[in-house]
């Protein structure tokens, strides 16, 4: 390449982003290093990050110990295929997740991506009724506003409406939707809340393999919060009506909510739990698909007994190695009083952005801040802004939300919430001045 190589041109002639145009892109900026909870950008600007490499770089960027995992596993091997072969990297790390997880966890799958990881789920389902010989358990039974994945399978489990069924109908196999829950953690439980799901789970258990749902946060669907006693109740009436319980938990798992996995807020079990994202601190990519004896002795039921999956980079033994790493860096670390100590400061530093006509709902939960606006954000105007401002946020749709790093200190993560507080401001002056010019 030549000096005058213009890259930044290049990445927007030619790369797709994540939802992005070619026709149409959105502005990309360039980073050359990142570290802590800093990203430096190719002009030299630092900007605090409150995005977490959405929701996975929970240590920071650029740390001694996940990089000195990685280096010393590249000298032994940086992969092997694991179809006959196995590895301490793995084993270890299956070891970890089985004891980290609720006793009944204790097969693991590897996937190489958090879309994957539910299509194993959902594999795992449906080949568990197939192989009782139950031919009718094919759909599954979830609830509006989630978000499990953009593969085909995936996708047909998120919302339907700012999901992608619109684009892709017909492409994709029908399930079931209950109403999102309304109760706010803190709030008096509501017993017709979960109305719409008992309903369901009622006229149609005899068709449904698994309810797949994201317990206690609902994330890239919305980043609602819900009461603990919906999942309780959702976990009681899958064993009422004989259907077994994916818990999504890639956005959630590793302490983001405040406990190490969400479903501990309502002291549940699931049949099928699924990880990623924060797995690896950010390093890789890398997810995991937890069941029970139970399931993985129905799925063996039929003789074969076979679990079909098996992707070509399953188990790297580079992302198993920096996920070991960072399980313990973890778990050495006093992560549940940074993390309540985030949602504390969130809690006091975003309450005043509800007095904003612009704002309709903050909502905040372990480390995890989150403002809701009234309308669909203008992307073209406020990223520019907030990195203006020295911050990393990614807002979409009506959210303006950040999950920092739980490293991130008192001061660093103000500079978020008031980077979140001044655009909210100007974001209202905006909407009075047109309401003024009528
Ligand atoms: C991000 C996410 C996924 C998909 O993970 P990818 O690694 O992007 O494929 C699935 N479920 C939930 C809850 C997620 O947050």
């Amino acid at each position: 390449m030549t000096a005058s190589f213009n890259w930044q041109q290049f990445d927007q002639e030619h790369i797709w982003h994540p939802y992005t145009s070619i026709q149409h892109p959105t502005p990309t900026f360039p980073v050359i290093s990142a570290q802590g909870v800093q990203l430096k950008l190719a002009d030299e600007q630092i900007l605090v990050d409150g995005m977490a490499s959405w929701w996975a770089a929970i240590h920071g960027y650029n740390h001694p110990v996940l990089n000195e995992a990685v280096t010393t596993q590249l000298q032994n091997m940086s992969h092997v295929m694991f179809g006959g072969l196995t590895h301490e990297p793995a084993v270890n790390l299956a070891q970890k997740l089985i004891q980290l997880t609720a006793e009944p966890l204790e097969y693991v799958f590897f996937a190489d991506s958090g879309s994957i990881a539910v299509e194993v789920a959902i594999k795992m389902a449906m080949q568990y009724w197939l192989a009782q010989g139950n031919t009718n358990k094919k759909r599954l039974l979830t609830i509006k506003k989630g978000y499990h994945g953009d593969t085909f399978a995936t996708m047909a489990v998120c919302d339907p409406i700012n999901g992608m069924h619109h684009m892709f109908e017909g492409l994709l196999p029908k399930h079931l939707f209950a109403e999102a829950p309304q109760c706010k953690t803190d709030a008096d439980w509501h017993e017709n809340d979960i109305l719409s799901f008992k309903q369901l789970l009622k006229s149609h258990h005899k068709k449904i393999a698994a309810v797949i749902l994201e317990p206690i946060v609902q994330g890239a669907g919305g980043m609602r919060i819900y009461s603990p006693e919906y999942l309780r109740q959702v976990k009681n009436l899958c064993e009422q009506y004989d259907v077994l319980l994916i818990l999504d938990e890639i956005a959630t798992g590793f302490g983001r909510t405040g406990t190490l996995f969400a479903y501990q807020h309502a002291d549940i079990v699931p049949d099928i739990l699924c990880l990623g994202k924060a797995l690896t601190g950010g390093y890789m990519t890398l997810a995991a698909t937890l069941t029970t004896k139970k399931v993985s002795q129905g799925i063996a039921a039929d003789g074969s007994g076979v679990l079909m999956h098996g992707p070509t980079f399953m188990a790297n033994p580079l992302a198993c190695s920096v996920a070991n790493a960072s399980i313990e860096l973890l778990l050495d670390s006093p992560w549940q009083e940074r993390i309540a100590g985030i949602e504390q400061q969130l809690r006091i530093e975003l309450a005043s952005c509800e007095n904003y006509s612009a704002v309709r709902e903050v909502r905040v939960i372990g480390a995890i801040g989150v403002i809701e606006l009234n309308r669909s954000v203008d992307i073209h105007w406020l990223q520019p802004r907030l990195v203006e401002l020295g911050v990393w946020i990614r807002p979409f749709s009506n959210l303006l939300y950040i999950m920092p790093a739980y490293i991130m200190q008192p001061n660093e993560l103000s500079q978020l919430t008031s980077a979140m507080r001044t655009v909210v401001e100007e974001m209202s002056k905006v909407r009075t001045m047109e309401i003024d010019n009528g």
